[in-house]
């Protein structure tokens, strides 16, 4: 079988999904789908959240008109049969009707638990996976709309490997007997409700890694993540105009992008297919013919020096000086800190009295991280840094690729802030001021490429 995903954009409008079906049925292998919620959706569910919890319901009210216009609009143009016409809008009419009734509650007691935000956001996937599997029907594929909202297996605490391996086992059974009576199951990008919430856990762009995880559970041929673009590219195309299209990454690599930063691919989404070796291809929708970019185990080096240059915002440099540094235990004493509150750690650099971290500065925990360190170290915190990253195996054993990105770097008068290179040299990295991301990433393709 294949694990299909189409975002955002793709599910976009009426002519969009049209498209989206017509890719999904120009062949008859096996296939599963997720979607996510059509473009835009998801922003106006989480501001109606918060308008809730001000609660200014009348502001809630003007969101979920403009929501259901939106897939009323949608479902005129992609379903013809009067029934299920009717049907469809009673179902968008009901979701959205019950959603405003939780946010009534919301506005009563003022407070939303990650829980009941996971709630607000599912809305999302369970309206445009329902319009596709309606307009597969309607041009008479066997279909059948899955919403995930209730398959995350109950009693589980800790969002870990173990968690996600007794998800891939739910979605495994709620999937197979579906693939088995020929219905391709058009599945929600939502997986339901976990621990700490899907945004708090996972994160946004969450569609990816769900599609990833039915495709390994469900032991896929290749998982296809489609999207708005030729594939990965070797930068990111709204911000470097001439990034080109990449043919093929290595697992590594494209974990590496994903983590620092490339919203291409949600940062959780190889691990599962790295699990059962199987390929990702990402995807254009609006450019089917495209081949866009595979990912494989072992990728593919290219003629030349790199793949990719990305970057992450909302950076946090914390340095942390003490003279106790060159004794041993000071360094478990602060990791034990950032740990015990979730805190991941993306960059690290020491010298002689200072160890800089570098973590995303948007956690709500990490001021009570530096209260806690107060006592071992002094703590200076700066604040709106980026982290540039440079991915490519082309990087090993080459000497003087370093040296060119960081005299780019300089000759656009950009101040680096840490820098740091993995042993495996895939990538090299650095710290920069948020607001010369867009400067740092032209400096360095233009070198490069
Ligand atoms: P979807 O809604 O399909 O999940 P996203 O907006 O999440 O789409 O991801 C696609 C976008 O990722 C592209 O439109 C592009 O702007 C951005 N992007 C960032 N870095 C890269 C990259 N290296 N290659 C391709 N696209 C990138
Ligand atoms: N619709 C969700 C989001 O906007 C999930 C996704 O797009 O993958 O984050
Ligand atoms: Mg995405």
């Amino acid at each position: 079988m294949f694990s299909y995903k189409f975002g955002g954009t793709s599910m976009g409008s009426a002519e969009n999904i049209t498209q989206v079906a017509d890719i999904l049925t120009r062949n008859t292998e096996v296939k599963s789908v997720v979607v996510s919620a059509m473009s835009g959706i998801t922003d106006l569910l989480i501001s109606a959240g918060a308008h809730a919890k001000a609660g200014k319901m009348e502001d809630v009210q003007k969101i979920l008109d403009t929501i259901k216009e939106k897939h009323f609009f949608a479902l005129q143009n992609l379903i013809n049969d009067a029934e299920r016409q009717a049907l469809t809008r009673g179902f968008i009419e009901t979701q959205i009707q019950k959603l405003y009734e939780f946010l009534e509650a919301i506005a009563i007691i003022q407070e939303i638990s990650p829980r009941s935000h996971d709630q607000i956001v599912a809305l999302g996937e369970i309206l445009s996976a329902y319009l596709l599997s309606a307009h597969l029907q309607d041009r008479g594929f066997q279909s059948e709309f899955v919403n995930l909202e209730d398959i995350v297996p109950s009693g589980i605490k800790v969002v870990n490997r173990k968690f996600f391996e007794k998800v891939q086992e739910a979605l495994k059974n709620r999937i197979e007997p579906l693939l088995l009576e020929g219905k391709i199951p058009v599945i929600t990008g939502f997986f339901g409700r976990i621990p700490g919430g899907i945004v708090g856990a996972v994160g946004r762009g969450y569609s990816d890694f769900t599609a990833s995880l039915v495709g390994s559970a469900c032991n896929a041929e290749e998982i296809q993540i489609w999207t708005d673009v030729n594939g990965i590219l070797s930068a990111d195309p709204r911000l470097v105009s001439d990034a080109i299209s990449l043919e093929i990454l290595s697992f590594e690599e494209a974990s590496e992008l994903a983590n620092f930063g490339a919203k291409v691919i949600h940062p959780q989404t190889i691990w599962p297919a790295v699990q059962h070796n199987i390929p990702v291809r990402i995807k254009n929708t609006m450019n089917p013919e495209n081949p866009g970019t595979a990912i494989t185990a072992n990728g593919k080096k290219t003629n030349r020096p790199f793949k990719s240059v990305t970057a992450k915002k909302s950076i946090t440099v914390l340095t942390m000086h003490s003279f106790e540094m060159a004794g041993h235990g000071f360094m478990d004493k602060i990791f034990k800190i950032f740990s015990d509150y979730e805190i991941s750690i993306d960059l690290i650099s020491t010298s002689e009295a200072s160890v800089s971290v570098t973590v995303n500065g948007n956690n709500p925990s990490l001021e009570k991280v530096i209260q806690e360190l107060s006592p071992f170290c002094r703590v200076e915190e700066e604040r709106k840094k980026a982290i540039l990253a440079v991915i490519g195996t082309e990087m090993t054993g080459v000497p003087g690729i370093a040296g060119r990105i960081f005299t780019a770097l300089g000759n656009a008068n950009i101040n680096l802030k840490m820098i740091s290179q993995g042993a495996t040299e895939l990538n090299i990295s650095a710290v920069i001021d948020e607001e010369n991301v867009k400067i740092a990433l032209e400096a360095i393709h233009k070198e490069l490429l």
